[in-house]
């Protein structure tokens, strides 16, 4: 047997009231594998810190998502959110198992094209896009979905200037019940905006009207909000029937179902607090099926759900650098990862657990990034085992946004690793180089010598 290690004693006061349900102690087993393969392998072969994605997690998250809404509603259409993760490996599982993709700007519709996403079935969202990129998306059949009227003008004016006919619907923004309202996307619902971008839009020869579009806000807690937005978009779409004797193709609800998560300062994991994907189904499609549409009516319902989908598909390994006490005795442990890696951290407190066996004793330790700069903190406050160098550790749930809000900030991003469902590893983004990041600069030939 290993001699078990001495530590130091400490003498600390007691924080009462921090407690969660488990008591102090949160890890009780470690987390020595990803999928099957060793946290140890992973770390060896492709450095540390390391992404870590699980193309299976990814694959039952999506069938699980469309079973739900399948088995409730008959005519369901998932989009995958490109901004939450645009891994090429990462978009193109989605699209195998028959996602669209959903972009929010030029470069990302460049993404999805490149992906091999057939034109019609990319939905293209955000408040910005230039004359080039409307014509582009007009040219390829895409589904585009109009921020506000100085666009809806951008599209009359392009399709009569160019004989072409967009397929467009709108964005709406409504009181959801959620403050603070998420109103600088698209047309007011309350104010009637919306209402007359309809009318502009259907008043328009060479526009063809497809949809309605919503996304209410993101990591939402409350599947009623979604009924209300499900209200207020069938709403519209009858009305429209009504008015205009004109059949909307689609409601599309957009995103924001949460993650399993926990927020900062939550008393309770995430995992024990938030909504499942079936309560979010049930708010929306008991609203549409309500509204009693005609069979050959009946719209289809597309999701751009991002979040939920991938977050516990994605794992950051990273290993211990040291040890050490701050003034007032706390310990404090320093990551070979932080914020730059972790930018979800800033809402978030992530998950962390050890990848090798520990003892029984804990305490409560600050959990610090490789950075030089004093924002760089993982967790303020985390109950761990006694970590020591060179110890690993695995952060859970890091598959959303952290991939594209990455920061290449003092450190170069690392590997991004994919295990496939025969639990194969693979790269499917390599190390940073200096060669790499450099390639773009210039230096003024001025600048390029000096002596010091
Ligand atoms: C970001 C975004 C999504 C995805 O949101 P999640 O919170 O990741 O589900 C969907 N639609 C639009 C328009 C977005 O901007």
């Amino acid at each position: 047997m290993e001699k078990i290690k001495y530590e130091r004693p400490v003498i600390q006061k007691m924080n009462t009231g921090l407690m969660n349900k488990f008591g102090t102690r949160t890890e009780y087993e470690p987390v020595t594998h990803i999928e099957s393969v060793p946290v140890k392998s992973l770390i060896k072969d492709y450095g540390s810190p390391l992404y870590v994605i699980s193309e299976k997690q990814i694959r039952r998250n999506f069938q699980n998502a469309t079973r739900i809404f399948k088995t409730r509603y008959p005519k369901v259409q998932f989009a995958w959110s490109y901004k939450t993760n645009y891994m090429k490996a990462v978009c193109n599982i989605f699209h195998q198992e028959g996602s669209w993709a959903e972009v929010v700007s030029g470069y990302e519709y460049e993404k999805a094209l490149g992906n091999g996403v057939p034109g019609n079935k990319i939905i293209f969202n955000g408040p910005v896009k230039t004359d080039d990129e409307l014509i582009k998306a007009i040219r390829n059949n895409s589904l585009i979905h109009i921020d506000n009227n100085d666009e809806l003008f951008s599209l009359i004016r392009l399709s009569e200037e160019h004989n072409l006919k967009p397929r467009v619907a709108i964005r709406v923004n409504m009181d959801t019940g959620i403050y603070p309202k998420w109103d600088r996307f698209g047309f007011n619902f309350e104010n009637g905006q919306a209402w007359n971008a309809i009318t502009r839009i259907i008043n328009t020869r060479n526009l063809e009207f497809v949809g309605l579009h919503c996304h209410i806000g993101t990591f939402m807690l409350a599947p009623s909000a979604y009924a209300i937005a499900a209200t207020k978009l069938c709403e519209l779409a009858w009305n429209i029937k009504e008015k205009y004797n004109k059949v909307i193709q689609y409601i599309d609800l957009g995103g924001g179902f949460p993650s399993s998560n926990t927020l900062k300062g939550a008393y309770l994991p995430g995992s024990d607090t938030v909504p499942s994907i079936d309560q979010f189904a049930d708010a929306i499609t008991d609203v549409i099926l309500g509204y009693s549409f005609k069979q050959e009516d009946l719209p289809l319902l597309i999701l751009e759900t991002g979040r939920a989908l991938i977050d516990d598909a994605g794992f950051l390994l990273g290993t211990v650098i040291a040890s050490k006490r701050l003034s007032d005795g706390r310990r404090a442990t320093v990551l070979d990862f932080g914020i730059n890696n972790l930018f979800t951290s800033f809402w978030y407190d992530h998950k962390v657990s050890p990848a090798q066996a520990f003892g029984d004793y804990t305490e409560e330790m600050v959990l610090y990034g490789p950075l030089c700069m004093n924002i760089d903190i993982v967790r303020e406050s985390i109950t761990m085992p006694l970590l020591e160098r060179g110890n690993h550790l695995v952060v859970h749930k890091i598959g959303a946004y952290n991939l594209t809000q990455w920061m290449q900030f003092i450190t170069l991003r690392p590997n991004v690793v994919l295990i496939d469902v025969e639990n194969n590893t693979h790269i499917i983004r390599k190390a940073e180089t200096l060669e790499y990041i450099e390639a773009l600069e210039e230096v003024p030939e001025h600048l390029k010598k000096f002596g010091v």
